[in-house]
């Protein structure tokens, strides 16, 4: 199976591609070459694939027409579009990675706030449904019953 960068634009095998459960097919939009510039030269690489010199023999591309205004049901549909919410996770991602430092005093300062601890909360609550953290639990607990069996023996 291939799959198109939208990053870069080169169509590549689907490993090339960093998986994600939230996709569709499982894997993020782009590459691990994009990804990999992106994570840790954030200011280096362009998200538009950048253009080629011009060839002296080549014309000078003709000026598109102005894009025709689509109307507020075509935009809500592709707001609601699987192909906008990766563009704004991939955006979220680009402005932390250049903003740490501001994005985790405002996560910090948001969590002492009311609403913060009940989104906080809520989110425990969800959290501790999943498989992921009865996993956990599960070998917490045994680590803990383990320590203490080891206590008594120790004791006697
Ligand atoms: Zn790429």
């Amino acid at each position: 199976m291939k799959k198109v960068c939208i990053v870069c634009g080169q169509e590549l095998p689907i490993e090339q591609f960093p998986e994600n459960r939230r996709m569709p097919d499982g894997h993020l939009g782009w590459c691990f070459e994009c990804f990999a510039l992106r994570t840790w030269k954030p200011k280096q690489h362009q998200i538009e694939p950048v253009a080629e010199e011009p060839t002296p023999e080549e014309q000078p591309a003709p000026v598109e027409p102005s894009k025709p205004k689509r109307s507020p049901k075509v935009i809500r549909r592709y707001k609601r579009s699987e192909e906008s919410k990766e563009r704004n996770r991939i955006r979220a991602r680009q402005y932390y990675y250049e903003h740490r430092e501001r994005c985790i005093a405002n996560q910090r300062r948001y969590r002492q706030t009311e609403q913060g601890r009940k989104r906080k909360a809520e989110h425990m609550r969800a959290y501790r449904k999943t498989e992921k953290y009865q996993a956990w639990l599960k070998a917490r607990n045994a680590q803990r019953r383990e320590a203490y069996a080891q206590k008594r023996l120790e004791r006697q």
